[in-house]
């Protein structure tokens, strides 16, 4: 397929609001590639070129790309950053100076989308030294031969920037309406193929030439991370009682979901949000091997920091320092040692368990693992429809400095994916929101070199877009401004005055007194007096709260309408 092509789609959907439009777009552009365009095209549409689980992102710095242009078009980089300046979308600038390059029209030779991919592949793999000039070079050699409509969607896609409204359900629903006869039965095998092979991509491929049969049939594949079940708020231990009768009533540790898997004599460490953490947890992996006692499976648990002296519980931003460490790592492992709790098994010697009860599943955990006390443990768990045994429990918990307790279900089934009902949390106080950072503001006087103030948003899950719901500027200590600087500078993509706008990437924890109406925010709901809890570095935009969860606290407040 010529890259122009998936180019006028990309316009399409820009221009589109109507989810039920956008999927038949996407689905008429999926029916339209042939079988290597078709994962090609998937990964396109989403922004990225590799899938989300291997962490190898586009995203090219800003700068970078001025550099490349400035090459491109042999215009100085003030030039570039003047029409930056004036048109706040570097897209749009190469769009424009593209035109006025002669080279195109003599070149005549089309940019097809696997010369594309193939190239845009290179980039994430660059590093060390020399790989900012072979960054620029490939990029560089794409704008030269990209029509201008090509290189506005070339330039957004390489700064991770494409913006075009196509988020996961999106693609789902085209994968469906191309190659499947549209039932909800198709939509739940392309959900669950795509829960076990974390790459749309592939989904897209078996849905074409296997069909739902072929999607039903999907295996976990050993060292390729699964779409973990999740829980949901429950408003009270009673409410879920009185719904279920007995439940299995668990710890809920603050830690880190950790997915383990085993083949033979090799460990794979996963987080909730598909990181390979193998590397950084050496002492876990010495742990699985010692205590699972099966060939081949796949082990859930939460992972925790305890204190090296007294061996209690350490808070979560203690063990996040070891989640994406690179260097020291067997120094951290003193440092900071750590303790799983497994809860759940859905995998083992080849034969998928999800299917099971989670009271059968616990039994077959119990006996796939040998206990190694204070280290390698399994989930405290108490089963009983005493409300007051439960609360007694909670109350355990908590004092053991954990978040509360997960309810379960006693014959649910483990279900893939986001908060699917089967699992009910049960916390403290209001819940807090996770929220995106996407803009903030330069500090004043001696603050001047800091960021300041925090635009935070919820999610939509319809379109993937980011709502703006508040501003958040306290809670934080000077290092934590600090720290917040130093993540968020390199996610700009636009500075007015001292507003910047940023990259949606780093989420965080915050609590607040209140929420409002309000129409200054594209959500319509503003958060009253918003103040920092913690960064979640094991949480991704994907993960933060949504739009239909702040409604849902909007009016628990009692002040619906
Ligand atoms: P939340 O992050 O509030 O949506 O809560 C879900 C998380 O709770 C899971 O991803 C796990 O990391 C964590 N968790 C802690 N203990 C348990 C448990 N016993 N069962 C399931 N999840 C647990």
């Amino acid at each position: 397929m010529e890259y122009k092509v998936l180019c006028e789609y990309y316009e399409k959907l820009e221009k589109e609001s109507s989810k039920i439009e956008k999927t038949k777009i996407l689905a008429k552009l999926f029916s339209q590639c042939s079988a290597e365009d078709l994962e090609r095209v998937v990964f396109l549409v989403q922004g990225i070129v590799y899938p989300k689980y291997t962490q190898l992102e586009l995203g090219i710095a800003t700068q970078l790309m001025i550099r490349a242009m400035s090459k491109a078009y042999g215009l100085s980089e003030e030039k570039i950053e003047e029409e930056f300046a004036k048109l706040g979308d570097l897209g749009l600038v190469a769009e424009k100076l593209s035109k006025n390059k002669k080279q195109a029209t003599l070149f005549k030779k089309s940019l097809m989308v696997e010369k594309v991919f193939e190239e845009l592949r290179k980039l994430p793999l660059l590093s060390g030294e020399g790989s900012q000039e072979k960054k620029i070079m490939t990029i560089y050699h794409l704008l030269l031969i990209a029509e201008p409509k090509e290189a506005k969607y070339l330039v957004r896609t390489i700064l991770g920037e494409l913006r075009i409204g196509v988020a996961e359900g999106l693609i789902r629903d085209a994968i469906v309406e191309a190659f499947l006869p549209s039932k909800e039965e198709a939509a739940e095998a392309v959900d669950y193929a795509w829960s076990i092979l974390s790459d749309f991509s592939l989904v897209a491929k078996i849905a074409k030439e296997k069909g739902i049969e072929g999607l039903k049939s999907v295996k976990i594949e050993i060292g390729r991370p699964i779409q973990v079940m999740l829980g949901e708020k429950a408003e009270s231990i009673e409410e879920v009682v009185k719904e279920y009768g007995e439940v299995a009533a668990e710890w809920k540790y603050d830690g880190m979901r950790t997915i383990i898997m085993k083949k033979a004599d090799k460990i794979w460490l996963f987080t909730r949000r598909q990181e390979d953490v193998t590397k950084q947890f050496p002492d876990l992996v010495e742990l699985c091997k010692k205590g699972i006692k099966v060939d081949e499976c796949v082990i859930e648990g939460e992972t925790i920091a305890v204190d090296p002296k007294t061996n209690t519980p350490m808070a979560f931003q203690v063990l996040s320092q070891r989640i994406h460490r690179k260097y020291d790592i067997e120094k951290m492992v003193e440092k900071i040692p750590v303790q799983i709790h497994l809860f759940d098994i859905i995998y083992l010697n080849g034969e998928m368990l999800i299917s099971k009860p989670l009271i059968e599943r616990r039994k077959i955990l119990e006996s796939a693992i040998e206990v190694i006390p204070g280290k390698f443990e399994l989930a405290k768990q108490l089963i009983t429809k005493d409300v007051k045994k439960i609360e007694e429990f909670y109350n355990e918990a908590l004092n053991a400095k954990q978040e509360g307790l997960m309810l379960k279900v006693l014959n649910s089934p483990y279900r893939f994916g986001r908060h699917v009902g089967g699992w009910y949390k049960i916390k403290p106080t209001m819940e807090n929101l996770d929220l995106v950072i996407v803009g903030a503001t330069w500090g004043e006087g001696a603050r001047a070199n800091w960021l300041t103030s925090f635009e935070l948003a919820v999610r939509d899950p319809d379109t993937g877009n980011f709502l703006r719901c508040g501003m958040m500027s306290t809670g934080l200590t000077e290092e934590e401004y600090e720290m917040m600087t130093e993540l968020l500078k390199p996610l700009i993509i636009q500075e007015k005055g001292k507003e910047v706008k940023v990259r949606p990437k780093i989420v965080v924890e915050v609590k607040y007194q209140e929420i409002q109406k309000s129409p200054n925010y594209e959500s319509g709901y503003a958060l009253r007096f918003p103040a920092f809890v913690r960064l979640r570095e094991d949480k991704g935009p994907e993960d933060v709260d949504t739009i239909n969860r702040l409604i849902e606290l909007y009016k628990s407040q009692g002040k619906a309408g």
